[in-house]
């Protein structure tokens, strides 16, 4: 049987969109293909969960600002008969330090938050010493606390929205995209590795770090390629302050975590590919000095477990990419690229893309800036906000 919409690939994003159509009553079938219900590959069970309005353009602080308010609700609007959907919300603030000589982007990227209503405190280095008595402050020039940022258990949030979207009748399928094909200019089905041909009149494009080898099936060019990022899972028995979730223009990412913390170092110049297992020192060789080095008091730590998980990293700007095919099949969508950041735009994704699905224009965030045109003509729309 076909399918009025078709997502291709049922994470965090394929699902927030099945969700926000499925809300509306007006989109008709909608089919949402995933080859992995367990998710072990997928990058959203792996992520750090944060949702921060640190950013530079306006349109990736407005999406944070929607999620923020989307997620702090999230366990009563996506209740099933009663029984809330908890994603362990908790907004404990993040903290963007400069200590790599950029202060002048922090600070203009403060400007920009600011201007857009975040809660946002500029701190000097006698400020953030205050603030953060365990931090090594020696070498940073200022940094950028939003309290109000937080985070949350993003396989949680995953699981929330797939169980609405589908209370709601949308069909998920265990299955994997393997050919697309395009006929008069538009494209009519995607054929699946269980061999059935599903043809449908619309069809979103949400596979993640699989989108560029997907989108090739039908011809839509992608710059989006994996990008391997470890994560680590350590405790310390020292006393620390309670923190904020912590990015440093030297690439630390980490923040509290249970009984501990969790984070690593992203290296935007990886190469691309996917990687099944973790470096088997680098936490240790590399990754621990920095930490020690931000936090003395994680001089002396225990590590407990480490993974591996991809972003959707866009090689021409690392801004996602969010609309229609423009100049190809234009009832093909997409929502990919997010370069990182696709937990906390996931909501706002949804959202706009169906607004425009349904409606045919962005109604409550316009992020046409966000769309394929940049892509097709190779001008970047580079968001400076990440360290
Ligand atoms: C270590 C780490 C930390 C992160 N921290 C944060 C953070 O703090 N905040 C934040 O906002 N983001 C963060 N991210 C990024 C975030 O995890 C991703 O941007 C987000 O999960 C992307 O969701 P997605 O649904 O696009 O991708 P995925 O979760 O990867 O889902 C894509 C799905 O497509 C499916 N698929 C693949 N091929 C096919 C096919 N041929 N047919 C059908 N389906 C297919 C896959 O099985 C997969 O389930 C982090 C990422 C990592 C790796």
């Amino acid at each position: 049987m076909g399918a009025d919409i078709v997502i291709i690939g049922g994470g965090i994003v394929g699902s927030a969109i099945a969700y926000f159509l499925a809300r509306t009553g007006r989109a008709g079938r909608v089919a949402v293909i995933e080859p992995d219900p367990t998710y072990k590959f997928s990058a959203t069970p792996t992520a750090n969960g944060g949702i921060r309005q640190l950013f530079s353009l306006p349109e990736n602080i407005a999406m944070a600002q929607y999620g923020l308010a989307f997620f702090a609700g999230f366990h009563e609007t996506m209740a099933i008969g009663g029984e809330p959907a908890p994603i362990g919300f908790r907004r404990r603030g993040y903290l963007f330090v400069s200590d790599d000589g950029n202060h002048a982007r922090m600070e203009a990227n403060h400007g920009a938050q600011a201007a857009l209503g975040a809660r946002v405190d500029l701190l000097d280095r006698a400020a953030l010493a205050a603030r953060f008595p365990s931090l090594n402050v020696a070498d940073v020039a200022l940094a950028v606390h939003s309290p109000d940022d937080a985070w949350i258990n993003s396989h949680a949030a995953l699981m929330g929205f797939r169980d609405k979207a589908r209370n709601l009748g949308v069909d998920y399928r265990q299955d994997r995209v393997v050919g697309w094909r395009a006929a008069g200019g538009a494209a009519r089905d995607v054929t699946l590795g269980s061999g059935v041909a599903l043809a449908a009149d619309c069809f979103v494009l949400a596979a993640g770090a699989w989108s560029g080898e997907v989108g090739a099936l039908i011809g839509l060019a992608l710059p989006v390629e994996p990008m391997c990022r470890e994560s680590h899972y350590f405790v310390t028995s020292n006393e620390i302050e309670p923190l904020p979730f912590i990015k440093t223009e030297t690439h630390l990412a980490f923040g509290p975590e249970g009984e501990g913390y969790a984070g690593g170092l992203p290296e935007w110049d990886q190469p691309a590919g996917f990687l099944r297992d973790p470096h088997p020192t680098r936490f240790e060789d590399v990754v621990w000095p920095l930490l020690a080095h931000r936090l003395p008091a994680l001089e002396s730590l225990k590590l407990k477990r480490s993974w591996v998980g991809h972003y959707a990293r866009n090689t021409l700007d690392l801004t996602a990419i969010v609309g229609r095919w423009e100049g190809g099949c234009e009832n093909v969508y997409m929502a990919c690229g997010y370069s990182g950041h696709g937990i906390m735009h996931a909501p706002a994704s949804g959202l706009a893309l169906a607004e425009l699905i349904l409606d045919g224009v962005y109604r409550t965030l316009d992020i046409s800036a966000f769309g394929y045109a940049r892509i097709a003509a190779n001008q970047p729309y580079r968001e400076q906000g990440i360290v």
